[in-house]
């Protein structure tokens, strides 16, 4: 959906880097890593619309979400708010652009003080920003617990004598006592009972039409997007894989990570497996996020080199071997393998051809694969192996499989109205590009 509405929020090349502890070797050498929790985000939020974004656990969404309203410093990048920049607001004009942009915490067990009463917890906002005092701080309070619904009589209880829901439902009405704009709701209903999800989630659908408001939300749970946003932004390692309206991201085309995730939401049968995607690997650490495309390294549909004759599942397993190589862990692996034979130390206790087997069964590759060429690197792979040369091992390797997603950092590319997709499948120049919508 292309929107000629002026956006409420903007945000341009938002980044997040931590510095990463390191060892006091790294220290005395003066070496510090950083973490690129968020790494040039881009997004507009448009008046009255509710933007997810969602994405696995370390995929930067709350680093995100928190960056937005200066919760933590950004790094770098911009945040306009009706046009003014939040990122050079000063603490003063900062506290007060808080009223019209409000964030709901994941947890309501502690997010709401336990020593403060439910009227005291939403009652705080309208004492810091001098909203109301004495009577009409009384009414505002009850009028906002009927809003939510809860009632009068629980302003004068504790947040320990409430459920889950209950809880959120309180910090839903301290966010709306200075009558916000924006709401940004950060997974507003992980930490409830499924039963529960369904009510907070239409009780924020019902305060939108009523007062307009516009929210971003994130998940890591697609089916809650799904239900409550109007477009959705898929995050993997701080950059946006995805973009677009609900119905166009939950449709093909898709990003091949927005897709894994979707093949995911669990079905009413339990047993159903269908077409579900396992990724291979773990999201990588952000200490080191991989060059060119950051998903290369679990990508189901990671692009072959010209003339391969490989099947693409071949091909997956093959660079997740050249992965583990690289790793520096990898070789306890290899070792592992000896050592499950017979308790020897080292690959080279194993027969060459016991190795091979096991590597071939390890990383589901068949004996030989479909692929003159790479039939013989993987085999020269595993002679050096059985060597004991990891060096050479590696080097067969790396020389022989090498993708272009792994040079390439795509951009998003505009696939349908509104509709972007950060891979290079979609690029102009990639021959077979998956049909647009
Ligand atoms: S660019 Fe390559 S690795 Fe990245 S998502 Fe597309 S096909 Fe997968």
């Amino acid at each position: 959906m292309s929107d000629t509405r002026e956006p409420i929020l903007e945000v341009e090349g938002l980044t997040k880097y931590y510095e990463s502890g390191g060892g006091v070797v790294d220290t005395l050498l003066g070496r510090s890593q950083e973490v690129k929790a968020v790494d040039g985000v881009d997004l507009e939020l448009y008046p009255g619309e509710t933007l997810g974004i969602v994405g696995e656990s370390g995929c930067g969404k709350t680093t995100l979400a928190q960056a937005l309203l200066r919760l933590i410093e950004p790094t770098a990048g911009t945040v306009r708010y009706r046009g003014e920049d939040l990122t050079a607001a000063s603490d003063d004009r900062l506290r007060s652009l808080r009223k019209d942009i409000q964030y709901i915490f994941q947890d309501p067990f502690s997010s709401l003080n336990p020593r403060l009463t439910v009227g005291d917890i939403v009652g705080e906002p309208l004492d810091i920003h001098g909203i109301a005092a004495g009577e009409a701080r009384t009414r505002r309070i009850d009028d906002l617990l009927e809003t939510v619904g809860l009632s009068q009589r629980h302003a004068h209880r504790y947040p320990h004598e409430f459920s889950g829901g209950q809880r959120q439902r309180i910090g839903i009405a301290r966010a709306l006592a200075v009558d916000p704009e924006v709401i940004v709701c950060d997974e507003p209903v992980s930490a409830l009972d499924v039963s529960v999800q369904a009510q907070i989630l239409n009780l924020l659908e019902d305060l939108q039409d009523e007062f307009g408001l516009s929210y971003i939300v994130i998940a890591h749970d697609l089916s809650v997007v799904e239900h409550i946003a109007d477009r959705v932004g898929v995050l993997y390692l701080g950059e946006f894989a995805e973009m677009g309206a609900t119905g166009d991201v939950f449709g093909p085309p898709h990003h091949p990570y927005a897709e894994a995730l979707l093949s995911a939401i669990p079905e009413p049968d339990p047993g159903w497996e269908g077409d579900r995607i396992f990724l291979s690997g773990e999201v990588p650490s952000p200490l080191d996020p991989p060059d060119g495309c950051r998903f290369h390294t679990r990508c189901p549909k990671v692009i072959q080199p010209e003339g391969s004759s490989l099947s693409q599942s071949e091909w997956r397993s093959l660079l997740d071997l050249k992965q583990r190589l690289r790793d520096a862990d990898a070789l306890e692996s290899v070792t592992a393998v000896a050592e499950s034979d017979g308790g020897a130390a080292g690959p080279a206790h194993l027969s060459r051809s016991a190795l091979g087997e096991r590597v071939r069964e390890e990383f589901d590759l068949p004996s030989p694969v479909s692929d003159d060429e790479a039939e013989s690197a993987l085999s020269e792979s595993i002679d050096r192996l059985h060597d004991g040369d990891f060096d050479a091992a590696r080097a067969a390797i790396d020389d022989a499989f090498e993708s272009p997603c792994e040079r390439t950092d795509p951009p998003l590319y505009a696939v349908g109205d509104g509709h972007r997709i950060a891979c290079l499948l979609y690029g102009e120049d990639y021959p077979d590009a998956p049909e647009r919508a």
